[in-house]
C-alpha cells in the first residue's frame, strides 16, 4: 500500500525535516505551506532530486474550507491518505497575560488547536475502517510548554499545546477501534524560525543552560521520533507522547 502523508507547515523547520525524512522512507508527501511557496518548492525539489516524491500545496489551516480543499486535493493527486502530521503552529511575541487580547488568543488557539482538530477530522474520515478506510496514523506536534506552562512568556501557546495534548488522548481513544493511532511529540527548544516570530531570535542559546543536555535540538531530531510514531514499529503506541527536550 502506498504511504501518503500530509505534513502541515512543511516548508521549513520541523515540518521540512519531517517531510524530507518521510520521503526518504518511501512516503508520498504533501508539503503544506501557508505563504512561502518558494521555501515549499525548495523542500519538494530536494526530495525529488533524492529520488522521493512530494507535492507542495498551499492552504491556510486557520480556514476550514481551505483544510477541506487541501485534503480533497491530496485524494486526487496522491491517493488514499495514510498519515497526517499536524505540525503547523504559531508562537506570538513574549508577553504576560495582561498584554494578551482576544484577537491574539483566537489566532493562537485557531492555529494550534482548531486547525489540527479539523485536519484530524478530515484524516479520520478517510482512514477509519468503519468508514471504508484502511486505517492510518496521526502525529500531533505539541510542546513541552504544555506541561511547563511558559509563565510570563507564552502562556497562551502553552495552554494551546495543553489542549492539543488532551485532544491527542481523547481522539486516540475515539478512533482506537477504527485502525487509527494518534500520538504526539513534545519538542523542547529546537533551532527553527519560530523563535524569531516569538520576538527573540537568540532565545535557544540564552536558555540553553536551563536544559540538562545544555543545547537546543535540531529539527531532524524531532523528525526521527515523528517517523517512528508513524511507523509499524510503533504499532502498539497510541494516546502517548514522546518528549524531545534534552531532559527539560
Ligand atoms: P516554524 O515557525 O519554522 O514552523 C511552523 C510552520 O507552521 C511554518 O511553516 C508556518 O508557515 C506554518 N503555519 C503557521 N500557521 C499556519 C497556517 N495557518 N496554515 C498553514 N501553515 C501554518 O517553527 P517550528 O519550530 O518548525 O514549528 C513546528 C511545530 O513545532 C509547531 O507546532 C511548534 O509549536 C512546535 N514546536 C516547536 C518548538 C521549537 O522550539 N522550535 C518547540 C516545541 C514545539
Amino acid at each position: 500500500m502506498n504511504k501518503v502523508l500530509i505534513i502541515t507547515g512543511g516548508s521549513r523547520g520541523i515540518g521540512a525535516a519531517t517531510a524530507t525524512l518521510a520521503a526518504a522512507q518511501g512516503y508520498q508527501v504533501c508539503v503544506n505551506y501557508l505563504t512561502n511557496q518558494q521555501a515549499a518548492d525548495a523542500v519538494v525539489a530536494a526530495i525529488r532530486s533524492a529520488g522521493g516524491y512530494a507535492v507542495a500545496m498551499q492552504a491556510d489551516l486557520a480556514v476550514e474550507a481551505e483544510i477541506v480543499a487541501l485534503f480533497q486535493r491530496v485524494d486526487q493527486e496522491l491517493g488514499p491518505l495514510t498519515a497526517l502530521v499536524n505540525n503547523a503552529g504559531i508562537l506570538e511575541k513574549q508577553s504576560s497575560l495582561l498584554q494578551m487580547d482576544q484577537a491574539r488568543l483566537q489566532r493562537v488557539f485557531v492555529t494550534n488547536v482548531v486547525g489540527p482538530m479539523l485536519c484530524a477530522r478530515e484524516a479520520v474520515k478517510r482512514m477509519s475502517t468503519k468508514l471504508g478506510g484502511k486505517g492510518g496514523v496521526i502525529v500531533n506536534v505539541s510542546s513541552v510548554a504544555s506541561r511547563l506552562g511558559s509563565a510570563g512568556e507564552y502562556i497562551d501557546y502553552a495552554a494551546s499545546k495543553g489542549a492539543l495534548d488532551s485532544f491527542t488522548i481523547g481522539l486516540s481513544k475515539e478512533v482506537a477501534e477504527q485502525g487509527i493511532r494518534v500520538n504526539a511529540v513534545r519538542p523542547g527548544f529546537i533551532y527553527t524560525d519560530i523563535h524569531a516570530s516569538g520576538g527573540e531570535p537568540g532565545r535557544v542559546d540564552r536558555i540553553k543552560d536551563a536544559i540538562p543536555m545544555k543545547r537546543g535540538g535540531q529539527p531532524e531530531e524531532v523528525a526521527q521520533a515523528i517517523l517512528w510514531l508513524l511507523s509499524e514499529q510503533a504499532s502498539y503506541a497510541t494516546g502517548t507522547f514522546i518528549d524531545l527536550a534534552g531532559g527539560r
